[in-house]
């Protein structure tokens, strides 16, 4: 009859067995070119280069890059594989693979299998649909994609073929990177040498200091049939019509029940892909929302976890549809249903075993703590705008700045009583400070802080930017996002500040000023700079905004305006002096990301326009139909007017709503039509933002929804939210 009821009926037939018996232990890092495997496959010499590359992220030359090479196939043919790929994030949002043989041809004719050490280090995909924001049209035709090494090798299971996957980034040939992964390179290489630089300052056995990430994922989970009937999950991965169901999330019973069976073999299957891949899946749990769930894993260097993270979103996608099951990563399927994140859970780690951000148990790791603490804070208050933008997106402004979402203004969230050793220092550290004063230098910071912090007494929950005892935590992180935007970012700011920090030490040492004095001046100095930025109250309050707007934060609601932060003088500065993009690579990220948004309104907008022509009328006038041979009937029968008011009252109302619904649609196809004709990218986005999303999406939503209470449920072939939310 329709999709609906045809996947309604097929639900109880959708269960999908899958036996996990096997310990963790003995399938975790199957499939990874682990140091282990390495040892084994690689002759010694090639072990120590390919060691020492990771290690110092230097270059690895082509007699060794044979070796390893053929050090990867005999492991990879080990496990049956045929086929290798570079595995690479470009900006499209997903992950991309070009699959080649091992096999060729010798000139004599001989067919041999064989992965040479160019083959290893560089590809030329054929990139011409990827993205660029114009860099390749600018300075040469292609890119290519390199090898980096400090991500091991895996294979990837599908189906019955197995590929031999080599992490690379992505470039242009003359060096612009085309992907997420180069840029982040380069900031946590950033962050290293200045982080090294100031922890110097406390110990000098520090000689690497790594940017450490442990994500969040939250995801819905719902039946593939359902998604199936409708066309806005198919092609915007969100709900563009429904209207709320009569039971939501207020009863909160979905956070602390069991997880669902079907779901949960379908967790136990991709948890399972997972382990074997090296991804070391740690928590899963149900969220707020009905249907929403989350996983975390155990946190590692950040290059790795944004790998780890991606990995993990294709095969989440690739593993339900085995289950019957779809995944929305969406950042908001439904409305008026909590939208889904990635908490990027932030720290750095030395080479000395140290967590930056731990306080620690002396007054001297205790100012080392202070200090990264203070800077990370810094970093944020002064580049607010800038990490807001890195987490902009179409997705994303349906949870950020939107009704019923947290505002788009970045604060930070510290905890009570480190709000209150931040204004001791404030009040404490003077000007007549001097070498005498050892008191100040005791700073006693409760030797409890994680535990008080990891006690949930003190961990508002509604902070974009939350400290939470040994790290940081950026919740604003869209849960489709690629983690690799935020974090290439926040630790390039954090990078910027420590180097600014070092630079103004200096300056007071040079002056005459003993080391750790010079540190607390500064660390005040930067305190009293920042601290506008902190925040502890309630951040999706009204009068959170009203305050924020006193303090002079920036909230930038949507992703045209959020984006321009990347091209001012001040972000282009950032970046150059650090190394992590030049200004037309900048230009050019910019223009992507407008360009993404363009798309994605316009695709919803089409969908909307469609769905309403399509499916909603004709659920309407078919029900209208009903009713008019109803009453018709009830006429010539001879019944009295009054037998048939209910009837005539509903006729009216669906008359009325669809006669708006079709006038709104005409008018925003009409403003559709002005949007195309802009040339301007940065205009057609926020065109597209005012004159077609905002006038446009939530009032014609309105009448559908309203629609969907009045219509006959056996006419509406739309799935509904219960359905969508409460079958499985
Ligand atoms: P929560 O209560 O927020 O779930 P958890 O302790 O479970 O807190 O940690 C959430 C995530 O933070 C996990 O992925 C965890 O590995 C990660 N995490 C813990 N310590 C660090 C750190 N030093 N750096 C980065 N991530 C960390
Ligand atoms: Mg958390």
């Amino acid at each position: 009859m329709s999709l609906r009821f045809d996947a309604i009926n097929n639900l109880l037939t959708s269960e999908v067995n899958v036996e996990c018996s096997k310990k963790i232990t003995a399938i975790f890092g199957e499939n990874v070119f682990t140091q282990k495997v390495a040892r084994q496959f690689l002759s010694e010499e090639a072990f120590k280069s390919l060691n020492s590359s990771i290690k110092s992220g230097q270059k690895i030359d082509r007699s060794m890059a044979n070796q390893i090479a053929n050090g990867l196939r005999a492991w990879a043919e080990s496990k049956g594989v045929t086929h290798y790929s570079h595995w690479f994030q470009p900006l499209t949002g997903t992950t991309a693979e070009k699959h080649d043989s091992f096999f060729t041809i010798k000139n004599d004719g001989t067919p041999i299998e064989q992965f040479d050490g160019d083959a290893l280090i560089q590809q030329e995909p054929d990139a011409s649909s990827f993205p660029s924001g114009g860099l390749r049209v600018t300075f040469e035709a292609r890119g290519y994609t390199a090898w980096d090494p400090s991500s091991p090798a895996f294979v990837m299971e599908i189906g019955q073929g197995s590929t031999l996957c080599i992490p690379t980034i992505f470039v242009s040939y003359t060096g612009e990177s085309l992907d997420y992964k180069a840029p982040l390179l380069k900031a946590l290489e950033a962050l290293n040498k200045a982080a090294v630089d100031v922890s110097n300052y406390f110990d000098k056995n520090i000689t690497n200091v790594t940017a450490t990430l442990g994500w969040e994922q939250e995801y819905f989970v719902i039946d593939e049939g359902l998604y199936n009937a409708r066309p806005d999950l198919l092609l915007c991965g969100r709900t563009v019509f429904g209207h709320a169901p009569a039971k939501g999330q207020q009863l909160e019973d979905h956070y602390f029940g069991s997880i669902p069976e079907r779901v949960y073999a379908f967790m136990r299957d991709y948890e399972e892909e997972a382990y074997k891949l090296g991804i070391p899946l740690r928590t899963r749990h149900n969220e707020v929302a009905p249907a929403q769930f989350e996983c975390a894993p155990i946190y590692e260097e950040a290059n790795l976890a944004v790998d780890h993270n991606t990995l993990l979103m294709d095969i989440m996608n690739r593993v339900a549809r085995r289950h019957n099951l779809r995944v929305l990563l969406h950042e908001k399927p439904f409305a008026g249903i909590n939208g889904s994140g990635k908490h990027n859970n932030w720290s750095m780690a030395t080479n000395t075993g140290v967590n930056l951000l731990a306080p620690g148990k002396t007054p001297k790791t205790n100012l080392m703590f202070l200090t990264f603490f203070v800077n990370t804070i810094k970093a944020v208050h002064d580049y607010s705008d800038v990490l807001r933008a890195s987490i902009a997106s179409a997705q994303n402004d349906y949870r950020l700045g939107a009704n019923e979402a947290p505002p788009a203004i970045i604060s930070v969230f510290i905890g009570q009583y480190l709000a209150k050793v931040l204004q001791d220092i404030k009040s404490r550290v003077t000007e007549k400070m001097d070498e005498t004063d050892e008191s100040m230098l005791k700073i006693d910071i409760h030797k409890s802080i994680p535990e008080l912090l990891l006690d949930n007494t003190d961990r508002n929950r509604t902070s974009p930017f939350a400290f939470t005892g040994n790290k940081f935590e950026f919740r604003a992180v869209g849960s489709s996002a690629n983690c690799a935007s935020a974090m290439t970012v926040l630790n390039t700011i954090v990078a910027e500040t420590l180097k600014q920090f070092k630079k103004d030490v200096d300056t007071l040492i040079e002056s005459g000023e003993k080391k750790e004095i010079a540190i607390m001046h500064v660390i005040r100095e930067y305190i009293v700079s920042s601290e506008k930025v902190l925040f502890e109250g309630d951040g999706y309050s009204q009068s959170w905004e009203k305050e924020a707007e006193k303090r002079g934060l920036p909230n930038v609601k949507t992703t045209p305006l959020a984006l321009d932060a990347l091209v001012t003088p001040k972000a282009k500065s950032l970046f150059e002096k650090n190394e992590v993009y030049n200004q037309d690579e900048l230009e050019a990220r910019h223009e992507i990301g407008l360009e993404k948004y363009i798309k994605k309104v316009q695709i919803e907008s089409r969908v909307i326009g469609e769905l309403s022509t399509s499916h909603i009328l004709p659920a309407a006038v078919r029900y209208q139909n009903m009713l008019a041979n109803n009453i018709k009937g009830l006429k010539e029968a001879g019944m009295e007017e009054s037998a048939y008011v209910s009837q005539t009252q509903i006729m009216t109302k669906i008359s009325e709503h669809v006669n708006i619904l079709g006038d709104l649609v005409k008018k925003m196809i009409d403003a559709r039509k002005v949007c195309n004709k802009i040339e301007d990218t940065r205009e057609k986005a926020i065109a597209y933002c005012y004159q077609v999303k905002e006038p446009f999406f939530d009032k014609i939503r309105y009448r559908v929804d309203k629609l969907e209470l009045l219509v006959d449920d056996k006419e509406w072939y739309l799935p509904k939210y219960r359905e969508l939310l409460f079958l499985r």
